[in-house]
């Protein structure tokens, strides 16, 4: 139904209500009192104006009013009125109903005003969001794919121009560097569209641990990871996508190898509380500033001081922190005392016996 054809019925509906309930009041009229009449003519009033809005209210009040003069107000069926007072009546009856009227169409506007308002902002804030994402991949791309690249162009000059050809190994580290950047732009990407896909099993703690340690132990060398599973590994299950954690595992092992020295200790602790599954990667390296501990989950957002000299692009922690989301679990920094680092994966546990 179009707006114009709804308006007519709606207009329709409440001069018909208005009929009906003066064509009921009618058979009661010697039964009943003027306040009655004049409160279920309102009644039809407000009702109208709340639904059809300030000018059908109006027009509802002006004819109630006219029907209230002549069938409810004697002498009937003439607008002239016996008692003074019943013009008191009548008046105060038309004005209630018109103020009524305005002040629910002034109550819908702002309403409508706040609604809008509140659309609005929400939806600059999204575009200032997606504004300073592009900002941040604009220079993240001029920035991070083009030194490996120039790097890639000059040996190969090199090596051409009769060069050492052990120095293509160099190469090869670029376009695997390249090649990592561009994977995690795609993962960020499908997780802000919410098209990662997610496969959530149940799985152990032992398991995705095993498995993130094998992944990064290249990253590793000689250096050791503690590990500590606290509690019964029978109580360390989870309901949780395997592939999607250990790489969150793997990220923040990874961090704790780059970001601290090579004489600081690094634990991965897995825990549980109620119903979640806890794995904290801690590393007794620097921490990280208070200013940057929440800004760094955001992508291309790399730390101050920490950074100086090591790679990265700043993507693995916000990639991390939405994988766990995706999952319905959290990621988050608790910086500590004897442990500056401490990162904390917090994921659903799920209740089944192992054997
Ligand atoms: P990247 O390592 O590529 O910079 P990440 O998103 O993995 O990107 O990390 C973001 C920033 O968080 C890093 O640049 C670093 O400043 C800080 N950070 C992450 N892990 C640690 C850690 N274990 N110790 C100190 N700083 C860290």
């Amino acid at each position: 139904m179009t707006a114009g054809r709804r308006h007519t019925w709606i207009w329709i509906g409440w001069f018909g209500a208005l009929l009906a309930v003066a064509g009921g009041l009618l058979l009661l009229r010697t039964q009943l009192d003027k306040a009655h009449f004049a409160l279920l003519f309102l009644l039809v009033v407000l009702g109208g104006s709340a639904v059809g809005g300030r000018v059908l209210g109006i027009a509802l009040a002006s004819v109630a009013f006219l029907l209230f003069d002549v069938w409810f107000l004697p002498p009937y069926n003439t607008l002239r009125v016996a008692d003074p007072f019943d013009w008191l009546v009548l008046l105060t009856f038309l004005v209630t109903g018109i103020v009524g009227a305005q002040l629910l169409e002034r109550q819908r506007r702002e309403t409508d005003v706040g609604r809008l308002r509140v659309i609005a902002e929400e939806e600059a804030k999204t575009l200032r969001r997606t504004d300073r994402l592009k900002d941040a991949l604009l220079a993240s791309v001029s920035h991070d794919l083009r030194t490996p690249l120039t790097t890639i162009k000059g040996i190969a000059n090199e090596i051409a121009r009769g060069g050492d050809p052990t120095r293509a190994y160099v190469i090869e580290e670029e376009v695997d560097r390249l090649t990592t950047i561009v994977a995690d732009l795609l993962d960020l990407s499908q997780l802000a569209s919410g098209e990662m896909v997610v496969r959530a099993t149940v799985n152990t703690a032992d398991d995705v641990v095993g498995a993130a340690l094998q992944r990064v132990e290249s990253a590793f060398g000689e250096r050791r990871i503690g590990t500590v599973l606290e509690g019964e590994w029978t109580r360390l299950v989870g309901h949780f996508d395997f592939v999607h954690t250990m790489r969150i595992l793997s990220n923040l092992l990874e961090n704790a190898a780059k970001y601290a020295p090579l004489d600081a200790a690094i634990t991965l602790r897995v825990s549980r509380q109620g119903e979640v599954l806890l794995f904290a990667v801690e590393d007794e390296g620097v921490g990280i500033a208070e200013a940057d501990r929440e800004r760094i989950f955001e992508p291309f957002v790399r730390g101050e001081g920490a950074t100086r000299g090591i790679r990265g692009t700043g993507l693995g922690l916000s990639i991390a922190r939405r994988l766990a989301e995706v999952q319905g679990g959290h990621l988050d920094y608790f910086p500590g005392d004897v442990r500056p680092s401490r990162f904390v994966l917090s994921l659903p546990a799920a209740d089944v016996t192992l054997e």
